[in-house]
C-alpha cells in the first residue's frame, strides 16, 4: 500500500506515527470539529473546492466549545496544501479535525489542550454512481434546541449513523431525517434539494448542517434562472417533486430514484443534469463563472 501522511500539530509524520492517547477527550465525548473537502484532478493540477469556505467553517464549528485554537486559519490552509502536495495527491478527500487533548477526562474541555491534524483519503462517488433510493428514517435530527446544529461537531455524527443503519436495514441506499417539527432536514451527510413546480426547493437552515454544496448549487441554480425557495418542507412536498437530488462535499449531486414509496420518473431529471453538469465543469476547471471557487496547489 501506498505510504500516506498525515499533517498532526504542525508536522508532517507517516501515518502511522499520528498516533494519540486513548484519553483524548474527543474519543470518550465526540467534543471536537471537522470537515470534509475535496480535492479535484484539473488538467491545470490539483484544485481545493472551496478551501477558504471550509476552513472558515471549520473554526466557526470549534468556536461552539468556548475555547480557542491555535491554528489559525492561514496555518490550516497552508498546512492542508502542504498535506496534499507531500502525499502526492490528485483526487483526494481531505479531512481536517480539531480536537481536545488528554489531559482529563473531566466533562468540560475548557483547560485542555487544542490539537489539528490533516488527513487525506481517496474516496470516488460516496453515494455509488447511479440514482439512490432513500428511505425516511425513524430516527430524528438533533434539535436546534438541544445542539447548535450549523456546527459540524464530531459527536452528532452518531445521530447520522443510527439513521443510515436503520433505513440500510429495510433496504435502502441512504437516509432522509425528519427534524422535531415533522419537517423534512438533510441526510446522514448531504443536503436534500427538490424540483418543485419547476423551481428547486430545499428545507431552510433551521435545522440542518448549511451546506458548502448547498449554497454552491443555490448560486448555480441562479445563475441558470432557476429560481431556488428554502422554506419548510414536509413529507406532503414529496409527493409534489418531480426530482430530488442530495449534495455534500463527498455526495456531490447524488440523484435520488425514490424516497419510500414515493418513485421519481426521471433520475437524473432534467434540471439535475443541468445543475451536475455545471457543478461538474466547475470541479474539472473549465467553468469560468465560479473559477474563483477552486483553489489550485
Ligand atoms: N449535512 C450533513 C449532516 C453533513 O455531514 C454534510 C457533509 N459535510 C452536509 C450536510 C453537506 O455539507 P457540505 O456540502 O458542506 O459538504
Amino acid at each position: 500500500m501506498k505510504k500516506s501522511y498525515i499533517w498532526l500539530d504542525g508536522t508532517i509524520v507517516p501515518s502511522e506515527l499520528a498516533t494519540i492517547s486513548v484519553m483524548t477527550h474527543t474519543l470518550h465525548y465526540g467534543t471536537g470539529a471537522f470537515e470534509g473537502i475535496r480535492c479535484y484532478a484539473t488538467p491545470k493540477g490539483p484544485a481545493i473546492f472551496r478551501l477558504s469556505d471550509h476552513v472558515e467553517r471549520l473554526l466557526q464549528s470549534f468556536s461552539c466549545f468556548g475555547v480557542a485554537c491555535p491554528y489559525s486559519k492561514n496555518i490550516i490552509e497552508q498546512a492542508i496544501v502542504d498535506t496534499i502536495r507531500i502525499n502526492n495527491a490528485r483526487d483526494c478527500y481531505i479531512r481536517p479535525i480539531i480536537f481536545f487533548g488528554s489531559e482529563s477526562l473531566l466533562l468540560s474541555p475548557k483547560n485542555l489542550s487544542v490539537h489539528c491534524a490533516i488527513i487525506i483519503i481517496n474516496m470516488d462517488k460516496y453515494l455509488g454512481k447511479e440514482a439512490i433510493k432513500v428511505g425516511i428514517s425513524s430516527v430524528k435530527r438533533i434539535s436546534p434546541e438541544s445542539m447548535p446544529v450549523h456546527n459540524k461537531i464530531n459527536g452528532y455524527y452518531v445521530n447520522s449513523i443510527f439513521a443510515y443503519h436503520e433505513v440500510k436495514n429495510r433496504g435502502f441506499d441512504e437516509a432522509l431525517l425528519l427534524d422535531h417539527d415533522g419537517n423534512i432536514s438533510e441526510g446522514s451527510v448531504a443536503n436534500i434539494f427538490f424540483v418543485i413546480d419547476g423551481k428547486l426547493k430545499t428545507p431552510d437552515i433551521k435545522s440542518i448542517l448549511p451546506g458548502i454544496t448547498r449554497a454552491s448549487i443555490i448560486a448555480i441554480a441562479s445563475k441558470l434562472g432557476i429560481e431556488v425557495c428554502e422554506q419548510s418542507l414536509t413529507i406532503y412536498d414529496i409527493n409534489k417533486a418531480t426530482e430530488a437530488f442530495f449534495t455534500g462535499t463527498a455526495s456531490e449531486i447524488t440523484p435520488i430514484k425514490s424516497i419510500d414509496n414515493k418513485k421519481f420518473s426521471h433520475s437524473p431529471g432534467c434540471i439535475t443534469q443541468k445543475i451536475q453538469m455545471i457543478y461538474h465543469s466547475v470541479t474539472n476547471g473549465t467553468d469560468t463563472d465560479f473559477a474563483s471557487w477552486l483553489y489550485f496547489i
